[in-house]
Parts: structure tokens; C-alpha cells; sequence
């Protein structure tokens, strides 16, 4: 048994796999899967289609996040509903693109802030896998385990390829490489909650792992931690 109120965070670089990881492992320890990333992309289409540059000043920054209603809902063996205002932005948020602008957004303090306070209530209640860039850093600093998965950049563009074409979406590999080197670059230089792994996270590579693999990996890892301070 883990207990009550365990928090577990996953993160790392984008394409490592982490949504799908940490859905399989919410799934395994019965808990509800937090996906951050998801929440920054949300933010990112509001802004933008409020047309809301991020230099505006402050106040009016504010305003129009507090506007920001987000709701996310699980959604068994897929990609985590989102909700924004009441619409459905789920497919529209899960582009390259908003990708990108998720990763602009993401390195203003005021959003920064909005989202760590929201992410740190949907996880008080315990029992959830907390999946993003800064979840053992900075948002749950107190988790009982923390991973950080990683996997080489060529693989992990790969991988994304095949997760949009699958989706319909006709990307071409060479430009979502540059992509998620430049977002990998961008979200480990900035100033505020930068990606890198927490000094108790355990690093996982994926590289040469299945997905069943990694989840093995960390249900070990987990019952090794909890035989270690029984
Ligand atoms: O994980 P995902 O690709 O959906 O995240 C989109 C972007 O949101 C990331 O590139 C990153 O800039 C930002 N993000 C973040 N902190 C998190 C989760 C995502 O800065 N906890």
C-alpha cells in the first residue's frame, strides 16, 4: 500500500513520454493523472485568442486570467480532456504549434504563478501522478517520488512524429526535431522554474525502453523507496 496522500511528478523533456507513462502509471496505482502541460497549452490559445500580448502590463495580464477557466477531466486509455471556458480545446491545444506558444507563455512569472497556485490545489487531496517540467523542482518539492524521464532528442522526435501522424496531422520529422530542440532549449535556459531533474528525482532513459518497460521501472522503483523507509 502507498500512502494516503502520495504525490508522484514525472518530468523531463518534451516527446519522452511522458503523457502516456503517466497516464499507464496513474492507472496501475489508482490514481488521477495531472497533466501541466496541457494546462500551459490552454493557456497559451486563450491569450492568443483574447489577443493578449505577454508584454502587456501587469494588471491587464491578470485580467485575463483570472477570464482563464480551465477544467480538465480524465479520459480513460486517451489524452486528458480540456476544457476552457466550458469548450472543449482538447485537439486544438495538441498541436506543434501550441506547443511552441505553451513554451512562450510558460516563461512569464504571472502565469507561472497563476498555474503553480492551481496545480498545487488539484494536487493537495494526494493520490496523483503530476506530470510537467517543474513538478519536482518547484510545485511539489514534498512528493514522495519523483522521476524524470528523458529519452535522446532524435527518438524523442520520432516518437512524436508517429503519436501526430497517427493523428492525422502530416508533420515532417526534420521540423519537429528543430522543434523540440529549440522548446528543450528554451525551457531549460529560462530564469523561472527551468527544466531540469530535482536533486532526489530518479532519471529514467526511455530511449530503449517500451512503454511497459518504464512503467515496470517505476513501480519497482516505488516499492524499493516504500521497502527502504518501512
Ligand atoms: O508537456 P507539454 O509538451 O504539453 O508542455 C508544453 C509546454 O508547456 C512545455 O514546452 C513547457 O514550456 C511548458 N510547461 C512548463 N511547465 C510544466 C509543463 C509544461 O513550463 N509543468
Amino acid at each position: 500500500m502507498l500512502p494516503d496522500k502520495a504525490i508522484v511528478t514525472i518530468d523531463g523533456p518534451s516527446g519522452a513520454g511522458k503523457s502516456t507513462i503517466s497516464r499507464g502509471l496513474a492507472a496501475r496505482l489508482g490514481y488521477t493523472y495531472l497533466d501541466t502541460g496541457a494546462m500551459y497549452r490552454a493557456v497559451g490559445l486563450s491569450l492568443e485568442r483574447q489577443g493578449v500580448a505577454l508584454d502587456r502590463d501587469e494588471e491587464t495580464l491578470a485580467r485575463r486570467l483570472a477570464a482563464v477557466e480551465l477544467r480538465l477531466a480524465p479520459n480513460e486509455g486517451a489524452d486528458v480532456q480540456v476544457f476552457l471556458n466550458g469548450e472543449d480545446v482538447s485537439t486544438a491545444i495538441r498541436t506543434p504549434e501550441m506547443g511552441m506558444v505553451a513554451s512562450r507563455v510558460s516563461a512569464h512569472p504571472l502565469v507561472r504563478r497563476t498555474l503553480t497556485e492551481l496545480q498545487r490545489r488539484l494536487g493537495a487531496p494526494g493520490r496523483i501522478v503530476a506530470e510537467g517540467r517543474d513538478m519536482g523542482t518547484v510545485v511539489f518539492p514534498g512528493a514522495e517520488f519523483k522521476f524524470y524521464l528523458d529519452a535522446a532528442a532524435e527518438v524523442r522526435a520520432r516518437r512524436r512524429c508517429e503519436q501526430l501522424r497517427a493523428q492525422g496531422q502530416p508533420v515532417a520529422y526534420e521540423e519537429i526535431l528543430a522543434q523540440i530542440v529549440k522548446r528543450d532549449r528554451d525551457d531549460s535556459a529560462r530564469a523561472l522554474a527551468p527544466l531540469k531533474p530535482a536533486a532526489d528525482a530518479v532519471i529514467i532513459d526511455s530511449s530503449g525502453l517500451d512503454i511497459a518497460g518504464v512503467i515496470g521501472a517505476m513501480m519497482e522503483n516505488i516499492a524499493r523507496q516504500r521497502e527502504g523507509k518501512t
